[in-house]
């Protein structure tokens, strides 16, 4: 992508992390200079000022979480949270300029209209049977069901496999990719917590980063809920060494947060390049012949409907005002026509397969399980919550006997922590019908020696400074 050349602060701002929260946070509490909300506004910040708010808003969490621990006087937290909610409304606020952003990109990127409008039509009006015809197309190619389209997953892996992109991968790049998942995570949770990684912003690796940063996050969220448990546990007046554990965690946190969303951005990035290569070159000659070939295919079968569409298809152009730029839209309307003047020649009804398909009965579905019980069965339900500034999970759960139970957990999200409710449900239920295990306690994962360990400030671009105090011009 080229971005309009940047003015000198921009470029600053970009390369410094603490300059651009501290211009982010400045904005949002009106106190910034025109020339930085200027800057802030250009397109090459948008990601950035992202990024550099969903790591502030971690810091203002765990600060109103130390006010709640040590013992703040309660008239001073509301500010603090209100504080808090204008933080994440910022990050709000810029993550939708990121997808505003994204989107118009999109739509300049949107690739030109190739197909002629009476392949289209043909195809949309029975697309089970073009597909047929193009499988058969890319089998007698030698090429496999699959061989045109863009997979889900490991799009880069994908692209190189093709040479769409540089197929070297150097071997420290090499190493991350390769690595089993722990290791990986453990990378992951040293980039936060001692020194940054410059090989996962790779392309080889920045997919397997975004879909392990969740898991690196729960392992911070961890940490502070044991440096949460570790202060509650002492008097008021002796957490001091508590609290500051708990603030190496948040920090360690934010960092992890604002790693994910770069990892996020970086990824969808590498995905429209990867999009803009198969749409040029030898990967879109290959699509356009392999298209022809099953269009021929496709002819000689439903020869009718072929004929039909051609027909309205001309008849169309004749008068359509967007005739000029392909009819990039035309083709839905005419397919609906000729698909219900023409059945496919195979007999095969559309509209059936896609009922088929479209329309389980989810509500059975959902609740088949419930025709397995056995008709002495208890039932119990599990609930469970997790506050905005605290990661300890709480969790109650009630079953249909009346005996219930609370309790909270370290889970990394309030779905994990209602099935470690309702696994302590179960050994509860079973305890009371005289056939639990001894012990009804079912805790969460072991934390990794890296979560338990001290705590190291980190070695790198993201400011210490605290952000707990509103700034001038907040309230
Ligand atoms: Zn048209």
């Amino acid at each position: 992508m080229t971005l309009p050349a940047r003015p000198e602060l921009v470029s600053r701002l970009a390369e410094d992390f603490a300059a651009l929260q501290d211009a982010a946070l400045a904005r949002m509490n009106g106190t910034g200079s025109p020339e930085t909300e200027a800057a802030l506004g250009h397109p090459a910040l948008a990601e950035p000022v992202a990024i550099a708010l969903a790591h502030a808003e971690v810091l203002v969490r765990g600060a109103v979480r130390r006010a709640e621990l040590s013992g703040l006087p309660t008239q001073r937290l509301p500010s603090l949270r209100t504080y808090v909610r204008r933080v994440r409304r910022a990050r709000s606020q810029a993550e939708a300029v990121c997808k505003e952003q994204h989107a118009r990109r999109m739509a300049q990127r949107r690739a030109p209209v190739t197909a002629p409008l009476d392949l289209r039509v043909a195809r949309a009006a029975h697309p089970q049977a073009y597909l047929r015809a193009l499988e058969e197309e890319l089998a007698h190619r030698g090429l496999p069901y699959d061989a045109l389209s863009v997979p889900n997953h490991d799009r880069a892996r994908w692209a190189r496999e093709r040479r769409l992109m540089h197929p070297e991968i150097p071997s420290p790049i090499r190493e991350l990719l390769d690595c089993e998942d722990d290791s990986f995570i453990q990378a992951l949770l040293h980039d936060a917590r001692e020194a940054e990684n410059p090989h996962l912003a790779h392309d080889a690796v920045v997919e397997r980063w975004s879909r392990h940063a969740r898991t690196a996050l729960a392992w911070g969220r961890y940490a502070i809920a044991q440096a949460e448990r570790a202060a509650l546990a002492r008097p008021l007046t002796a957490r001091s060494a508590q609290l500051d554990a708990l603030d190496d965690a948040y920090h360690d946190t934010a960092i992890l947060t604002a790693r994910a969303v770069e990892a996020k951005h970086r990824t969808a990035d590498l995905h429209d390049r990867i999009r803009d290569l198969t749409a040029t070159g030898v990967f879109a000659d290959l699509i356009t012949q392999c298209h022809e070939g099953a269009l021929a295919r496709f002819a000689t079968v439903h020869l009718d409907l072929w004929d039909r569409a051609r027909q309205l298809s001309a008849e169309h152009q004749a008068g359509c005002p967007e005739r000029a730029a392909e009819c990039p839209r035309c083709h839905l309307a005419l397919a609906e026509a000729v698909a219900m003047e023409v059945p496919a020649a195979d007999g095969l009804d559309e509209d059936d397969v896609t009922r088929e398909i479209a329309e389980p009965d989810t509500a059975s579905d959902r609740y088949a399980i419930l025709d397995d019980l056995l008709p002495h069965a208890v039932v119990a339900v599990a609930d469970a919550a997790v506050g905005d500034e605290s990661t300890v999970c709480g969790y109650g759960w009630v079953s249909e006997n009346g005996i219930t139970g609370r309790g909270d957990s370290m889970a990394s999200s309030s779905g994990e922590a209602e099935v470690v409710g309702i696994c302590n449900a179960a050994l509860a239920l079973l305890d009371a019908a005289g056939t639990a295990p001894s012990s009804s306690c079912v805790t969460a994962p072991k934390p990794s020696p890296s979560s338990t360990g001290p705590l190291k400030a980190p070695t790198r671009r993201w400011p210490t400074a605290p952000l707990c105090s509103p700034r001038a011009g907040s309230s």
